[in-house]
């Protein structure tokens, strides 16, 4: 076989018109469960949600649920995605940090979205593997860094937006500090499930708590951990 059709192959395997029909189904469903951000789905409808998990996943990709990734994570369930995505309302060109890169969907729905991403994750394989899937997908998050979420990234503040995507026990008082002011947080809050919280940073000093419900994720881990 020549190489070009091996080529052309392998693209077909990594797309095709069954998952894209299976993206615009989920897309729909997600509007109807009150995702109205046009803009998100539309991410949602483009994304191959299936090239972030196992292969052997991928006839699951467009159920609206998480699914295992490596190192014992999930990737966040679609409608999860697109209401934290939703309560973030990234513009094109705000500063965001996402905390917990993990598979990485959630970066590049940031990245469709035009946000200039900065993300972080804690487990180095997946921090690997990761950093290859963007690659090859030409995702171009402005730093994808290893290491702790807690921390933040200072030198890089203050940001328009943080999303964090793993379960926090307490809201990251380090990374509040990273907001720019009118800059807001969306981070679920809890251990064993989790209210998600919106905080808005006012002013130096002040912030704004809002809670949208409970969800559930894996923790998001200390350095103790
Ligand atoms: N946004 C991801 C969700 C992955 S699950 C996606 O779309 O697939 C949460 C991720 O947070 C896991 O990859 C986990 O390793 C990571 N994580 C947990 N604690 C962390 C911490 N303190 N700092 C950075 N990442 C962390």
């Amino acid at each position: 076989m020549e190489f070009s059709t091996i080529n052309l192959i392998l693209v077909i395997v990594e797309d095709n018109f069954k998952f894209k029909g299976r993206r615009r189904i989920l897309a729909s469903e997600l509007k109807k469960k009150g995702i109205l951000n046009n803009q998100i789905i539309n991410s949602i409808e483009t994304i191959p949600r299936h090239l972030f998990i196992d292969p052997g996943l991928s006839e699951q990709a467009y159920i609206d649920k998480a699914l295992p990734i490596d190192s014992n994570q999930t990737i966040s369930q679609p409608y999860t995605v697109a209401f934290q995505t939703q309560l973030l309302n990234p513009l094109p060109g705000e500063k965001i940090l996402e905390i917990g890169t993990g598979s990485g969907y959630q970066t590049s729905i940031l990245d469709f979205l035009k946000s200039d991403v900065y993300t972080i994750e804690r487990n180095h394989n997946l921090f690997r593997s990761t950093s290859k899937l963007f690659k090859k997908l030409n995702i171009n998050p402005v730093k994808f860094k290893y290491g702790d979420g807690y921390k933040g990234l200072i030198d890089d503040s203050p940001f328009d937006g943080i999303i964090v995507t793993a379960g926090s026990p307490y809201v990251p008082e380090n990374l509040l500090k990273q907001l720019k002011i009118g800059g807001r947080m969306v981070v679920p809050i809890g251990k064993e499930t989790q209210v998600m919280t919106k905080i808005t940073r006012i002013s130096v000093s002040d912030f704004k708590k809002e809670t949208f419900g409970d969800f559930k994720f894996v923790p998001m881990l200390d350095k103790k951990d």
